[in-house]
């Protein structure tokens, strides 16, 4: 069996009401909070306000940046770390989808150190321990970033998606409560709980994997197809909702040890040239032919991926059960409304060499089991443009 290390600092308080416990954990790290979220909307707002109250009732001060976007943008964490700063923010809050948690862990780098957010991605200089604690709160199920050390940030103006990855960054506390995703529409579902397998899967195929990770990544992969479905049917089917903050949450703590592949690796080069492309939508349209691509260099891997989504596969052998985990995948896709084309996401096709060659730009491409050189993205990102 291989060596390997796993860390993981984050205190993960997972279940359902457990928002209630929000109060009394900013509190251990300070009286001033910045509280970061979406702007208000129907869906999210009583939310919003459930949670200043429970701080508010714990004496905590909370000063409210609701500025995040989808795929959030530098500008954005600026204007975070200025009220950050303005107003003494001693801890950061971040309570939403990945956005949120992002800004949230990027504002408390940017609030205590020298430039921006943008001086401190994974291969630059790195934020100290002067870093705001961080404490997530998530909403979706979901990117894993309330037990990661990632923070995802796009600068607009280089059209760039990268990250800022410390184990600095790795929130304090975590709160999973399954109640919080609830109001999450059908379409976030499905290409959240589409991320939560994507995770599981590129840790699992990771050369970086380890029998630790493998183990979370399984399960989580086994969750996602039992319940991603009904999650989309049915949004307030509490238990698929619960069983897929699970997912998401092994998910996450899979990456965070072992890393993610190929189809990231586009999927962020796609939403930093595209930021109208959802994260999981991106990884939606590449996976069919990335998987295609891929499954004979790793027959063992895909045999049991597909037998999780397809439990006919067990009574064919492991290289058939490959082969098909394909179409299983592109069963599952179709069956949560993802089987969707780079055309579908409007992706101009005179611009796909731009794309892959932006696609080699992390290093994630060359943790794939088979690292694919820059006509073979290419040739990936063509067969994606069709169905
Ligand atoms: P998101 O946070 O962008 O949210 C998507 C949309 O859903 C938003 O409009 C949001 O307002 C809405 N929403 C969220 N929760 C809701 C709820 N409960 N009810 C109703 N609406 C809700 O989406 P996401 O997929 O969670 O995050 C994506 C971002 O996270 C991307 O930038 C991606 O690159 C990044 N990411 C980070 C990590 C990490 O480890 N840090 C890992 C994977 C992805």
């Amino acid at each position: 069996m291989k060596d390997f290390v796993y860390h993981q600092p984050t205190e993960v308080r997972f279940g359902r009401g457990r928002v209630r416990e929000a109060g009394e954990i900013v509190a251990r790290f300070g009286k001033k909070c910045l509280l970061v979220t979406v702007p208000e909307f129907p869906a999210l707002a009583p939310l919003f306000a459930r949670v200043k109250g429970i701080l508010e009732e714990k004496g905590i001060a909370v000063a409210h940046f609701d500025g995040v976007i989808p795929n959030p943008t530098t500008d954005v964490v600026s204007a975070g770390a200025l009220l950050a700063r303005e107003s003494g923010a001693e801890v950061v809050l971040g309570l939403g989808g990945g956005s949120s948690m992002d800004v949230a862990k990027a504002i408390a780098v940017e609030a205590t150190h020298k430039g921006t957010c943008w001086d401190y991605l994974f291969f630059k200089k790195q934020p100290t321990a002067a870093t705001l604690p961080v404490v997530a709160v998530t909403t979706t199920s979901g990117t894993g970033s309330h037990v990661t050390q990632v923070a995802v940030v796009t600068n607009p103006v280089e059209r760039n998606k990268s990250a800022l990855f410390n184990p600095i960054l790795f929130p304090r506390v975590s709160i999973v409560d399954p109640e919080l995703v609830v109001t999450a529409p059908k379409h976030v579902t499905a290409t959240t709980g589409f991320d939560v397998f994507s995770h599981a899967f590129e840790s699992y195929i990771n050369p970086n994997g380890s029998p630790y990770t493998d183990l979370l990544a399984l399960e989580a992969i086994h969750l996602v197809a039992a319940n991603l479905p009904s999650a989309v049917r049915n949004g307030s089917d509490i238990e698929a909702r619960t069983r897929m903050a699970w997912a998401d949450t092994l998910g996450g703590l899979s990456i965070a040890n072992a890393g993610v592949t190929l189809p990231h690796g586009i999927g962020m080069a796609m939403s930093g040239l595209y930021p109208h492309v959802a994260h999981g939508e991106a990884l939606a349209a590449v996976y069919p032919a990335i998987m295609r691509y891929t499954y004979e260099t790793s027959i063992v891997k895909f045999a049991a991926m597909g037998r999780l989504f397809d439990p006919a596969l067990v009574r064919v052998g492991d290289a058939e059960a490959a082969k098909r985990s394909c179409e299983a995948l592109d069963a599952f896709l179709r069956g949560i409304g993802l089987r969707m084309t780079l055309k579908d996401l409007r992706i101009p096709k005179d611009e796909l060499k731009a794309l892959a060659k932006a696609s080699m730009i992390l290093p994630d491409y060359k943790n794939h089991p088979r690292v694919a050189t820059l006509d073979e993205i290419l040739e990936i990102l063509e067969n994606s443009c069709r169905a």
